[in-house]
């Protein structure tokens, strides 16, 4: 109701929608407050109440594109280049993911090693245990990375987009074409994000 009356008549006070609504300014306070909050109502001091004319879903669309990859990011499972595929595959079971980023010296980006990848070179009846990672895996500058700074809205794009699993957070170093691991974006961070959205959880 407090929506409709300032769809019709705004801009309009707080204590007009109260007569309105035969109710007290003190009694609308937390609706007002809430309604301002999450954007359906614009407030400007001495003038009233607006309707902002946004709907639930561009609301929606303004929370998530606020979201930042800093704040979301996990920890990274990684590997080096001469590790075997042995070893990787034990890996994945041992930190419970599904993609490892192959690091050299410093964290520095050179691969990604996925699910598939290892069950590809597992197909031959090849001994496991001699076949590095480093052959198998997909190569820089091939790989999809996200920044610290990007939000989560535009890595989620990312992961459909180049239809991967899991993006590397990067850092750049000084040294150019040089990404530093910081972090792991992956389908189960971007599902759990709207789990807790969708449970009213506050993210
Ligand atoms: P899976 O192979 O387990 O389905 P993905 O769909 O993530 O997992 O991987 C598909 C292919 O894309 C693999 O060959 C993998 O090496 C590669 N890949 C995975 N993540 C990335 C990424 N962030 N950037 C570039 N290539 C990737």
């Amino acid at each position: 109701m407090i929506l409709r009356i300032v769809k019709d008549e705004g801009p309009i006070t707080g204590e007009q929608i109260a007569e309105r609504l035969s109710l007290t300014r003190a009694t609308l306070r937390p609706d007002l407050a809430i309604l301002t909050m999450s954007g359906y109502l614009d407030a400007r001091p001495r003038v009233g109440y607006f309707y902002s004319g946004k709907t639930g879903s561009q609301l929606l669309g303004e929370h998530f594109r606020k979201l930042m990859v800093r704040d979301y990011k996990s920890v990274p499972a990684v590997c080096q280049e001469e590790t075997s595929v042995y070893d990787a595959i034990c890996t994945m079971f041992l930190e419970d993911v599904g993609t490892l980023f192959v690091v050299k010296e410093g964290g520095i980006l050179t691969g990604v090693i996925s699910r598939k990848d290892l069950l590809k070179s597992s197909m031959g009846s090849q001994d496991l245990q001699n076949i590095p990672v480093g052959v198998v895996m997909s190569r820089m500058p091939n790989i999809v990375s996200c920044h610290l700074d990007e939000s989560l809205l535009d890595a989620a794009a990312k992961l459909i987009r180049n239809q991967v699993d899991s993006l590397p957070v990067v850092k750049e170093r000084e040294e150019s074409d040089h990404f530093e691991v910081v972090g792991r974006i992956s389908k189960t961070t971007i599902t759990r994000v709207f789990v807790e959205m969708g449970l009213g959880k506050s993210v």
